[in-house]
């Protein structure tokens, strides 16, 4: 499972990564006590659940029981293998992962995900190298041109792909490359005759990154005259469209910080404005607004303005995006600019200040959308079809207040009773699916875990300095759960195989999820006590709570078969039964005390 990654580089990542850190490059965390607190991205919640808590490296969902380490973190919002996690952390470290006795195998395993982004990265590399170089000078004097400054340049890592067939291709065959994978990657493209060139000619480039900063994608600008205007890579293992928001890894934390985000549509759009000091911006690049794509925003703020295209600030354009924003509970405006200018045009005529106040101005689209698409009609029959594109509308929203607001608003505006309009929305829900307002969360096994054995191996973790106490009065002999006692065992055992490792650590890998669970909350929510006396006397009732219901347990089941070797007439069984009883209680009387 580890890969070739050595042991001793992986405990390395471990105690070297925040997972404060990590989570905050997917999550806003505000500091709350001892923890930090978000809204979880793995179930949709209005109000944060999702804790982390530093000093333990452990963060936990209150709401849909999600929980582990930084590494588990990343594995799960990437999607990530667990080698592909900590060779990111390594990589992001600074920690070099040595490459020595790598066989064959080995290699084939590394995952082809990781080896697309290290060519997407090479191509990066490449593009940025042909910029500066002597051929790159038509794309210098384009950038010049469309005032494009070097900052830009450098933050966003453009690039120049020369107007050659085969520059890229050749480059990659010269490092030994596999075809096959760049053609994945999306860089050259395979003929059925078995030629090759390379898909991006003569063109301006723009790296797409993940929220990690891995390249996965290019967007490229002709430079010069040709179609079409702009080539994206295709869809790819890493890259798939709508799932991506071009700079929101470099922008994410302006966004946090303003808590507003700003999305316009295309590439220079979001130069202009972040030259301009406007740094809060994101790019959909050209295609319609996705749901994953408000979804990755969401993880940074509730307040999004989106700069359309007047020509383009067509009504099902704004329809489809005020839908996904009010499933998102997002606050959401719209900024049309005056006289048909572009934003990167807009900036560049009326300057910075003039865009802010229009963006302050902005109205929210819940108003847009009933001012200037609902209401825009004059005719007896515009005002008709509103009422009917107003009901399908209203219909599919799923909140119920909202729904309501809507109504009332609508109603209002076009001069329609309310509650007519009411019972044609009420006659359109009926049809709908079940309201999809909050997302299922999946439904984990969730066997009973014992309490008393549990709090026990939390307290263990808290203050390894008893581990010893514990481990001294043989304990977990009188644990009833296997599972749990497994688990204090191995608590024991990594306690003494290093005095200063992170024991949290180990929740992560548990197989039980119920327990894994449980124990992940009660790290996160309860406060450790600071007092020696009261650890050590609660220390002292759980053990003897957890002694005395063992033995009352094994006298129960002696008594239970006491009575059965009774009935069969068992007389040599009845006494070693009773003397065994009385022994027990014997000891039992001893823990008493
Ligand atoms: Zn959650």
């Amino acid at each position: 499972m580890k890969g070739h990654i050595p042991e001793d580089i992986i405990e390395e990542v471990k105690a070297r990564v925040n997972v404060v850190d990590v989570v905050s490059e997917h999550v806003t965390l505000k500091k709350a006590g001892r923890n930090f607190v978000g809204l979880c991205p793995f179930h949709r919640e209005k109000t944060p659940s999702f804790t982390v808590n530093p000093e333990k490296q452990i963060f936990y969902c209150f709401g849909c029981g999600e929980g582990g380490n930084a590494i588990s973190f990343l594995m799960k919002i990437n999607n990530m293998s667990f080698p592909e996690s900590i060779r990111h952390l390594a990589g992001k470290m600074g920690i070099t992962i040595p490459v020595k006795k790598v066989t064959a195998g080995e290699k084939r395993k590394a995952s082809e995900k990781e080896k697309l982004i290290r060519i997407n990265q090479m191509a990066a590399d490449q593009f940025r190298h042909n910029l500066m170089s002597a051929k790159g000078e038509v794309a210098r004097s384009y950038i010049g041109k469309r005032g494009i400054d070097d900052t830009v340049v450098k933050q966003f890592g453009l690039g120049y792909s020369p107007d050659e067939w085969r520059f890229l291709q050749n480059s990659f065959d010269g490092k030994g490359v596999a075809r096959d994978l760049v053609r994945k990657a999306g860089l050259i493209i395979i003929k059925d005759n078995g030629q090759c060139y390379d898909r991006f000619r003569g063109r301006l480039m723009f790296p797409i990154e993940n929220l990690n900063g891995d390249t996965v994608a290019f967007g490229g600008r002709i430079i010069g005259d040709g179609e079409p205007k702009y080539l994206n890579s295709p869809e790819s293992p890493i890259y798939v469209k709508g799932k991506i928001l071009y700079g929101l890894y470099r922008t994410k934390n302006e966004i946090k910080r303003k808590d507003e985000a700003i999305i316009v549509e295309g590439y220079l759009d979001l130069f202009a404005l972040w030259s301009a000091g406007i740094g809060n911006v994101v790019a959909t690049l050209g295609t319609a607004l996705t749901k994953e794509q408000i979804e990755l925003v969401r993880r940074f703020t509730r307040n999004v303005s989106i700069i359309f295209d007047p020509d383009e600030a067509g009504k099902s354009a704004v329809e489809r995006s005020l839908k996904l924003f009010l499933e998102e509970e997002i606050r959401a405006r719209v900024v049309i600019l005056t006289d048909g200018y572009d934003p990167d045009e807009y900036v560049r005529t009326y300057g910075r200040g003039s865009l802010e106040e229009l963006i302050d101005h902005s109205s929210s689209m819940v108003d847009y959308y009933i001012e200037e698409i609902i209401a825009s009609g004059n005719t007896l029959e515009d005002k008709r079809d509103s009422v009917r594109d107003s009901v399908s509308f209203i219909g599919n929203i799923s909140d119920p207040v909202q729904r309501n607001l809507f109504i009332k608003r609508v109603s209002e505006k076009v001069g329609i009773d309310q509650g007519i309009l009411k019972s044609e929305v009420g006659k359109k829900l009926v049809h709908r699916p079940s309201p999809s307002g909050q997302r299922a969360i999946p439904a984990k096994k969730r066997e009973i875990v014992d309490q008393i054995e549990l709090s026990l191996i939390h307290m263990m973790m808290e203050y390894p300095d008893r581990i010893p106490i514990v481990a001294h009065d043989r304990i977990f002999d009188y644990f009833l759960s296997r599972p749990l006692k497994n688990i204090g065992e191995s608590v024991v055992q990594s306690y003494h195989a290093g005095e200063n490792k992170n024991l949290f650590h180990i929740i992560n890998d548990l197989a039980d999820q119920g327990i894994r669970e449980k124990l992940l909350k009660l790290t996160v929510e309860e406060r450790p006590y600071d007092d020696d006396v009261i650890i050590d006397k609660l220390l002292e009732d759980t053990i003897k709570k957890i002694r005395l219901r063992w033995y009352e347990m094994k006298r129960k089941s002696l008594q239970g078969e006491l009575i059965k070797a009774q009935r069969m007439g068992d007389m040599q069984l009845c006494e070693r039964l009773v003397i065994e009883k009385g022994r027990l209680l014997q000891e039992e009387k001893m823990f008493k005390v």
